[in-house]
């Protein structure tokens, strides 16, 4: 393959950048952003206070994965002979980050693709939450909307993960109040401002989270751990009959039990029976 000016080979360079502390960038990540012909970014003015860190005076390209198809397009033919580094606002590129069409376009296009790999909020919160590490489900930011975010986790309740979530400080308290509601009142961490000035984790159960926070809302970044359900006992007949209620104000019937079942890890065929009974 040929070099590029530059000395890099051609292709895609996914570069992870800090997620607060400048001094996280590799070395490699720095010296891919201080010789690639062209760094693609999410915002321009966010990414040049790195791209001065790192003593880079290369050219940057607004990109989103919504960006016209054209944009994403002229990136891919770029690739073919000059080196495209992809950068995101705050760590690892494509985790709730732009990136995922451009890497799909230039593997189908049959460039180069390289990932210089570094820091993400999602792994470090956690590393720091003293949750079980060996199965983990990434989660990203919930919906807003309180249907669709109970949708998503009870989607999820029955798995045995610890589960892991964007959240920004406004909406923490309320998210918390409906995770323990959803996933059952697990334990759970909070993390905010990791590896800056007012990095704080805080744990306990999702309810005691989430009265903790109710009254001031915490200011910055923060990710939340959710630990995987634990040997709860079985389900007694008033919690069925507690979580059919609520799950019927939202589903119809049969949809209800089969939600409950697996949250509870009940018979199907009883709750659609119990849920009837309750309805009428
Ligand atoms: N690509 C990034 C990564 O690899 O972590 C995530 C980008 S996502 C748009 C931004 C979210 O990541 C924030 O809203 C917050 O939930 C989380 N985040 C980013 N930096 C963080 C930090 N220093 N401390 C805690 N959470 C952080």
């Amino acid at each position: 393959m040929e070099n590029t000016t530059s000395g890099l080979e051609p292709g895609l360079y996914i570069v992870a950048g800090p997620i607060g502390n400048l001094g996280d960038l590799s070395p490699r990540a720095a010296d891919v952003l201080r010789r690639a012909d062209v760094i693609a970014v999410e915002d321009t003015r966010v990414s040049a206070r790195l791209l001065r860190h790192a003593g880079s005076d290369r050219p940057m390209i607004p990109y989103h994965d919504h960006s016209a198809e054209g944009v994403r397009a002229r990136l891919i033919e770029r690739m073919a002979g000059e080196s495209v580094a992809l950068l995101s606002d705050a760590g690892t590129p494509l985790i709730s980050d732009p990136g995922y069409k451009l890497v799909r376009d230039a593997r189908a296009a049959g460039r180069s693709v390289v990932t210089l790999p570094g820091p993400s909020a999602a792994i470090a919160a956690l590393t720091l939450s003293g949750l079980p590490t060996d199965r983990f489900l990434f989660m990203g930011f919930l919906p807003v909307k309180q249907k669709a975010r109970a949708d998503a986790l009870a989607e999820v309740a029955a798995l045995r993960a610890t589960l892991i979530f964007y959240e920004s400080g406004p909406r923490l308290s309320e998210s918390l109040a409906a995770m323990a509601q959803g996933l059952g009142d697990r334990d759970a961490a909070v993390s905010r401002e990791i590896s800056k000035a007012f990095e704080e984790t805080r744990t306990g159960t999702l309810s005691e989270l989430s009265a903790r926070y109710a009254d001031a809302p915490p200011k910055g970044e923060i990710v939340v751990i959710v630990g995987p359900p634990g040997e709860a006992p079985p389900a007694s007949a008033e919690d069925a009959d507690a979580a059919l209620i609520e799950a019927m104000e939202r589903l119809p019937v049969s949809k209800a039990a089969g939600e409950v079942a697996k949250k509870l890890g009940l018979d199907r065929r009883a709750l659609y029976d119990r849920a009837l009974e309750l309805k009428g």
